[in-house]
């Protein structure tokens, strides 16, 4: 299976690549005893550019079975996050033979910034874009420092199949500039029959026939691109898969590109069955996976104020939508978290097998973060809600004389408002107690219905409050801010307003993860909890 290559003319330089490039490996082995991978796998990992401002890290996962050499490459261009994203869970599958390569963050300063182009030459129009200057027949030096060490890596793993994980900005199918929701590849019929495994295999969760995926095959990949570069000049085989950033959820395009991955690599014989649902590792015990829901009812900036809280190795932070809800999928999870926006549509969107789904990861002692809108979903206060918390919330519909029918949730725009912290709140967040925090119509919470689910401990109160409407007036001050408590064997908070986007409490939602998690060092998953146990749950008793 193994290709031919073009050496580099000197063989000392070569040789001197090597050394740095491994300097610094970690490797780990690990015997699979399920079905699907009997045979031993050994994990590498390194680091390509070690001491450069661009230092790209790389994972290889390698079989003692025999089979092709495969490798996966995300986040070319920093404004397409979801094939970084996607290769960063890829490198996490068991393979059943082979080897399988992953870089999933080639430009990796790009991604930090969220531009298209390599930072470090942003001005240069000749360089900025490193899918151009990798070689090209006529030319097969690489241009750009960055682009000439990965393809040095990619010499020396002389890969049988390359697949680079990409975005576009809208669907082909109604707009022809746009290379969107497609996979490019040069014309041959082996490499069309894989293209279209993957077409047919993503176009499964397409449920819109403007989104279909399409064969982009006339003029293959861009020239000086690596994918072109590994076509022409190693003669391999080689695809760039595209989503469409427009109007998805990324949790929605990163599943996309583990669908076709997982397709090619079925079909490659590197694995033996579907590893689409493979999103996080379970290698890495010492770190917290946390789930953070993306999709309908969630707002671009709230999920950035949420994701920057976690800028941390303590955390691997995935974004899940409802097609991640599976049993198996929630299973790789400590916590999940549902932030900001409209808890009636993400409820809504999660479904009722979801809602089951989400109940049960955590009655199986997995915890879940609901943050305003969030904390509604997890209420037991609405048909859509998760009934996993007994809150009940101010939401009614009051008729306002000269005003008209008004609905109590809204209170305005985003505020600030004096929260005091609780003995068990200072305790769990290390913050002092009273402190102001950002508001925007967070849930008014008191006892709930369902008195057949355990009580819950207030660990904040609003102080102040902030009313539209004359009949909100009263309601909010000294209710619970955040409340806390267990459901099953599982952990649940709710934040009504947000400190992930109030300067100096971002630590309340990672201390949040911890507690939820029962990692924060006071409780494990079997001790029963009596600090919640003794609780009481009446907003007057503090
Ligand atoms: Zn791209």
């Amino acid at each position: 299976m193994r290709s031919s290559l073009r050496w580099p003319p000197s063989l000392i330089a070569k040789w001197f690549f090597l050394l740095v490039l491994f300097v610094g490996v970690v490797s780990t082995s690990l015997l699979c005893t399920s079905d699907a991978c009997a045979s031993e796998l050994h994990r590498t990992s390194g680091v390509l550019g070690e001491g450069t401002s661009w230092s790209i890290p790389w994972y290889s996962i390698e079989s003692d079975e025999d089979g092709p050499t495969v490798l996966v490459t995300g986040g070319m261009h920093g404004n397409e996050p979801a094939g970084s994203a996607a290769a960063g869970q890829i490198r996490h599958w068991n393979i059943a033979r082979g080897k399988l390569v992953v870089i999933p963050s080639l430009n990796r300063l790009g991604l930090d910034a969220e531009m298209r182009w390599f930072p470090v030459h942003r001005n240069d129009r000749s360089l900025r874009d490193l899918n151009r200057n990798f070689p090209k027949l006529e030319n097969l030096q690489p241009r750009t420092l960055l682009c000439e060490t990965v393809w040095e890596f990619v010499e020396s793993e002389r890969p049988d199949f390359v697949f680079d994980l990409h975005e576009g900005f809208d669907f082909p199918t109604s707009n022809s500039k746009s290379v969107g929701s497609s996979v490019i590849f040069s014309p041959s019929d082996e490499q069309h029959h894989l293209a279209q495994k993957m077409l047919d295999a993503v176009n499964e969760t397409v449920d819109d026939d403007t989104r279909r995926f399409v064969p982009l095959s006339r003029n293959g990949a861009a020239q000086g691109s690596l994918v072109r570069a590994c076509a022409d000049v190693l003669g391999v085989r080689s695809f760039i898969l595209e989503t469409t950033f427009k109007e998805q959820p990324l949790s929605f395009r990163t599943f996309q590109h583990r669908v076709m991955v997982s397709t090619a690599l079925k079909e490659i014989g590197l694995l033996d069955s579907d590893s689409t649902d493979r999103m996080t590792s379970s290698l890495e015990h010492h770190r917290l996976s946390v789930g953070l829901f993306d999709a309908a009812g969630t707002t671009a900036k709230g999920l950035k104020n949420v994701s920057q809280s976690f800028d941390s190795e303590e955390f691997e932070l995935v974004r899940i939508g409802p097609h991640d809800l599976s049993a198996s999928t929630l299973s790789q999870f400590d916590v999940l978290i549902f932030p900001g926006g409209s808890g009636s549509r993400q409820g809504r969107a999660i479904g009722s097998d979801g809602r089951e789904a989400i109940r049960k990861f955590v009655k199986d002692g997995g915890g879940v973060i609901g943050i305003c809108a969030g904390a509604y979903l997890c209420s037991a206060h609405y048909d859509w809600s998760l009934h996993i918390i007994n809150t009940s919330v101010f939401n009614e519909t009051i008729e306002i004389p000269g005003v008209g029918r008004k609905s109590m949730w809204y209170r305005g725009g985003p505020s600030d408002v004096e929260m005091e912290l609780t003995s068990e709140g200072e305790e769990i967040f290390s913050q002092s107690n009273r402190l102001d925090v950002r508001y925007q119509n967070g849930p008014i919470m008191d006892v709930g219905p369902d008195d057949h689910l355990p009580e819950w401990t207030p660990l904040a109160w609003f102080r102040s409050e902030v009313v539209r409407y004359e009949p909100q007036e009263g309601t909010m001050i000294d209710s619970p801010a955040i409340i806390a408590a267990p459901f099953g064997n599982g952990r649940v908070m709710c934040i009504s307003p947000h400190p992930e986007a109030t300067p100096g409490l971002e630590n309340i939602i990672t201390e949040a993860v911890k507690w939820s998690a029962q990692r924060d060092g006071s409780h494990t998953a079997s001790e029963p909890d009596s600090q919640l146990e003794e609780a009481s749950t009446s907003p007057a008793q503090e």
